[in-house]
């Protein structure tokens, strides 16, 4: 059977998930046609999305239309789960970019197209919601030969507009088809001139790709349809022509028109270009054409763990074929995975197959060492295909499990949900001791939140993560403290003079002692080094560890009964405290490297939204339309960074953070972090 892997991409609430419903029903593959409002579209399957009306996971929808199979994949529109949105159209010969014909363009969709275009993809646009007050097909037309391209053209024009909307005339075929019905009809008279115009326009730019057609056409001789279609499926493949479809997702209006287009004008896994790979055994790059006779070769695209089923690996197969209950190798990992059975997935329910053969997608379940990227093969013929690409985790939140018991059980159930995500990052701070989640995005760690309580009962609280700021002395100061006591007994007797010194940023800390003449006795010196280093954890200011300074022990006298290790541990530790309030203290932030990739015209709103951050610009080095802008500033001020450059770039911005050194706080936002810290300890 022929099959067409098609990935919907769009921007958040332009009908992506109604469509997806719409083509399912559309096909018989369900029976009622569910809906994202009342929450039950059958891709919108997780309680979460469903909630939510929003899709967070790519999900698979395979269904037949025609005697084509079609692998659908629903992407999630908001920019958090771009990750999803990577591994749909990396296992993918086509996309259908959805734009609502009402809003047009979003932020979102010109974002995606860029993703389309980057990955190659041969894609349509389907212009939905043409029933919605508002719709208007040709202002939204414009809108995308504007904002997209001008290889935008239609292949279809609406009937009607908003409470009148019809149906739609084919530009190819020119008919009409009115209503869900498959019925041809007569173009109404009114359009005829409009779609005549269209249907021009739409040739002249189809026939360029074939010679022979150009000269045909320029010599006014008459072009077929099959010509015609079969010029527009090789512009499509080639990106030099991108169709546009129109519609009604809710109304299913023009669906069947356009499954018959993904059927026509998208390629078929064999009409793509062939996919690269490197042969482990040679170390060469090698072509991987789609056929069911060549070994197997295939790329997980995505892993999800489920708390009853487990973990469900989503394969695409590029060639050759496997079965259920045999084993295949991971040329990642070096290893054999054993495969049990093979299902292809409806929403959430599973459906077994015996195979699944080059071209198809599948699924299976408990894959052990697996992950998402790896290529799994034949064992004879060990390949490896280039990962899947997943954005950046540069936006960190301190996680906190309420119990002991969400402590515990976070300690597993947060590395499955990783496993989940090539997205997501975990670590701990050592210096704050919080431990650290990094996603894309506010909204992708708020889901992971939910996903623990809801699939696994875990209770967390998501925070900004605390500053690890430091403190250090400025000015060279000398303390003294005698710790006396009497206290029935035995006394306690500990005396000791110190030097505090700063020292260069960067340079840590160093005790030293210069002790002449038996003042304290040697074996009680590493415990004045304790008591120092025990007082330098927590600083004067506001608590926070001292660096970047030079204690030394000079002088002091000791107590030949009443003197103790803990007795000079003690006054160190009190001297030292002297010393820090008279070294004129004060707080160390850290400061990052970051090197941010933007569109040129963003450069200027990059500037001035640094220089509102306390930030330094380095350097740049513009090319092709990219700026690279190298910049420093305090880690206070970019927590929140990634949302913000989403919002200053609309998404087309990327970020890398680094630490570099510590450097001084300016004095006036030294007392609201001193505050700050207060009532947290109060807290
Ligand atoms: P997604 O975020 O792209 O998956 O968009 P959804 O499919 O969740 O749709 C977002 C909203 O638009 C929902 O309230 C849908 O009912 C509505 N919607 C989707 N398609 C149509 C349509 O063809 N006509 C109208 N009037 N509303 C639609």
């Amino acid at each position: 059977m022929q099959i067409r892997n098609v990935v919907l991409l769009s921007h958040q609430g332009a009908g992506k998930t109604s469509l997806t419903e719409s083509m399912l029903f559309t096909s018989g593959a369900i029976q009622r046609l569910g809906s994202v409002d009342d929450g039950t579209a059958t891709s919108d399957y997780d309680p979460l999305e469903a909630e939510r009306h929003m899709g967070i996971n790519l999900s698979l929808l395979p269904f037949e239309w025609q005697g084509t199979k079609l692998n659908l994949i629903d992407t999630p529109g908001y920019a958090d789960f771009i990750g999803e949105v990577r591994s749909g159209l990396r296992v993918t010969e086509g996309a259908i970019i959805v734009v609502c014909a009402a809003s047009g363009v979003e932020v979102g969709t010109e974002q995606i197209w860029g993703d389309a275009e980057k990955a190659n993809l041969p894609r349509f646009i389907f212009v939905n919601k043409m029933d919605r007050d508002n719709a208007d097909f040709f202002s939204t037309l414009e809108g995308i030969q504007a904002k997209l391209s001008p290889r935008c053209l239609p292949l279809q024009l609406p009937i009607g507009s908003q409470s009148d909307f019809q149906g739609i005339v084919d530009l190819v075929t020119m008919k009409a088809y009115i209503g869900t019905a498959l019925n041809e009809a007569e173009i109404p008279s009114t359009l005829q001139e409009q779609a005549a115009a269209s249907r021009e326009k739409l040739v002249e730019a189809a026939v360029e790709i074939d010679d022979e057609l150009i000269n045909k056409y320029l010599e006014g001789e008459a072009i077929n349809n099959e010509e015609i279609s079969a010029a527009i499926k090789k512009s499509t493949i080639a990106g030099k022509l991108v169709p546009v479809f129109v519609g009604s997702a809710l109304q299913a209006i023009g669906i069947q028109r356009l499954l018959d287009g993904v059927c026509h004008y998208l390629p078929s896994p064999e009409e793509r270009d062939a996919l690269v790979a490197k042969n482990v055994s040679t170390g060469d790059q090698e072509e991987i054409r789609s056929s069911s006779e060549s070994p197997f070769t295939s790329i997980v695209f995505k892993t999800s763990a489920d708390p009853y089923v487990g973990k469900l690996s989503y394969f695409r197969v590029y060639s050759g074929v496997i079965s259920s209950n045999s084993q295949v190798w991971n040329a990642n990992k070096n290893s054999m995975e054993r495969i049990g059975q093979l299902f292809t997935m409806l929403g959430k329910n599973q459906q077994p197959v015996p195979q699944v053969a080059a071209g198809d997608i599948g699924v299976v379940a408990r894959l052990t060492l697996t992950t998402t990227g790896d290529t799994l093969c034949a064992r004879e013929h060990s390949v490896i295909f280039e990962g899947i690409e997943f954005p950046q985790a540069n936006f960190s939140m301190a996680i906190q499990p309420q119990t002991k018991t969400d402590l515990d059980k976070m300690s597993t159930v947060l590395p499955r949900i990783c496993e989940e995500d090539p997205s997501l990052q975990t670590r701990r701070e050592p210096d704050t001791k919080e431990f650290i989640i990094s996603g894309v995005g506010d909204s992708h760690l708020e889901i992971v939140r939910e996903k623990m309580r809801r699939k696994f009962g875990v209770e967390v609280k998501l925070d900004l993560p605390k500053i690890p700021y430091k403190e250090t002395v400025t000015v060279s100061t000398k303390a003294e403290y005698k710790h006396k006591k009497q206290t029935g007994g035995h006394g306690q007797y500990g005396h000791v003079f110190l030097d505090v010194e700063p020292l260069p940023r960067g340079a840590g800390f160093e005790f030293a002692e210069k002790i002449f003449g038996g003042a304290i006795p040697q074996n009680y010196i590493p415990s004045v080094g304790k008591g120092v280093n025990e007082a330098k954890q927590e600083g004067v200011l506001a608590g926070y560890p001292v660096v970047d300074m030079k204690v030394t022990l000079y002088d002091g006298s000791f107590h030949s009964v009443d003197s103790s290790d803990i007795a000079f541990k003690i006054a160190a530790a009190q001297a030292l405290k002297k010393g820090l309030s008279q070294g004129q203290p004060v707080l160390l932030e850290p400061i990052m490297n970051l090197t941010i990739t933007v569109p040129e015209t963003c450069t200027g709103d990059i500037a001035s939204d640094l220089n509102t951050k306390r930030g330094r610009l380095l350097g740049m080095s513009p090319r092709d339309g990219i700026n690279i802008i190298q910049a420093q500033a305090p880690y206070a001020e970019l927590l929140r960074y990634a949302i913000d450059l989403r919002s200053i770039t609309q998404g087309r911005g990327d970020f890398v953070m680094e630490f570099d050194h510590y450097e001084e706080v300016p004095a006036h936002l030294t007392q609201k972090v001193t505050e700050e810290k207060k009532t947290s300890k109060v807290g």
